[in-house]
């Protein structure tokens, strides 16, 4: 997601700057970005408070993304994943206090739990299991990350906006922390079977990452936005056992599709959320969004990528 806002926000002739620890992501991915040549890149963590200055200091607008990816690294380490949002939006919002900048907080449909409501919109309760079940850590970081957030525009007048996050999908997205499309694409074009954890039947709506980051920009602009939370992502809803047997489809690989225990995938305890749609009525009434990419052209874009990056042209998924 940074290296395609990054690019993004080059390509309208901003000036960027990057910090990243490179826990997740890689130098490559920005090296991927035309132009990044003139990114600054800070090698750091969001949680070292000075690298966090000095990577603010001079910057009018901040997009604030550092975060836990993936649920396998969220299960695997909740402690991190919550300190990382609580402490570190802490620290991003006092220093755009000080800095008098304004902020983009990236939160997450994970926010909403297992609320089973078919569109989600953003007044949606939050339903959540017990916090003795790991994956929740992520959701609980963010509503504390959304609510700090808020907090610094009631009690501040920080102008910040919180853009929720469905799942979003592209190039330079690992398949290494359980998201599921990359994971999907890399199995069929290497002829492996494809692993539907469960039996197929949650669905999710996927977005590409190409019609999410110009609405990121869109909302941090966004006076109407102020203080509050925007959903973003597709309403194209799709069971995973469909979107394997699309994936399938779309590579003409002769990958079988086996269905893997939640367990065996995430550890004993874990638990999964059946549907996830959001309501974008919001956003589209705020800055026109719009997911314009199908699911068809996502996949066939994101089999490509990966059809290069196994031939050694290009490093995508
Ligand atoms: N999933 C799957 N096989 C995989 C990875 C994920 O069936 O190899 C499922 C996962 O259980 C979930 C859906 O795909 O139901 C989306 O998973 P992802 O981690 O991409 O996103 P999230 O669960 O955060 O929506």
């Amino acid at each position: 997601m940074g290296s395609h806002l990054s690019e993004y926000l080059l390509s309208q002739g901003h000036e960027v700057t990057v910090l990243d620890d490179l826990s997740t992501g890689t130098r490559e991915n920005l090296t991927a970005v035309p132009g990044h040549g003139s990114v600054g890149l800070v090698e750091g963590s969001v949680l070292d408070e000075a690298t966090l200055a000095r990577a603010m200091d001079g910057m009018d607008t901040v997009f604030h993304l550092a975060s836990a990816v993936g649920v396998k690294l969220v299960v695997a380490d909740p402690l991190r994943t919550i300190e990382t949002s609580v402490r570190g939006t802490r620290l991003v919002m006092e220093k755009a206090l000080e800095r008098g900048a304004r902020v983009l907080v990236t939160s997450t449909s994970e926010i909403y739990g297992k609320n089973g409501a078919v569109p989600l919109g953003e007044e949606a309760d939050r339903v959540l299991g017990s916090p003795l079940r790991s994956r929740w850590s992520y959701s609980e970081g963010k509503a504390m990350e959304e609510l700090i957030a808020r907090t610094y525009w009631a009690e501040h007048g920080v102008p910040v906006t919180i853009a929720r996050l469905f799942n979003t999908v592209g190039p330079r997205q690992t398949g290494r922390y359980g998201m599921v499309l990359p994971r999907f694409v890399a199995q069929a074009v290497a002829g492996e079977a494809l692993t539907v954890y469960g039996d197929g039947s949650q669905t999710r709506c996927f977005c590409w990452v190409g019609d999410v980051v110009p609405a990121l920009v869109g909302l941090v602009g966004c006076e109407g936005a102020r203080g509050d939370a925007v959903n973003l992502g597709s309403t194209d809803e799709v069971t995973v056992a469909e979107l394997a047997a699309r994936v399938v489809q779309a590579t003409g690989s002769s990958s079988e599709v086996v269905h893997m225990p939640y367990e065996e995938a995430y550890g004993e305890g874990f638990e999964e959320i059946p549907r996830r749609v959001p309501d974008i009525t919001r956003a589209r009434e705020l800055i026109g969004f719009e997911p314009r990419t199908s699911l068809d052209e996502i996949i066939a874009r994101l089999v490509d990528g990966a059809r290069g990056s196994r031939s050694g042209k290009a490093p995508t998924v």
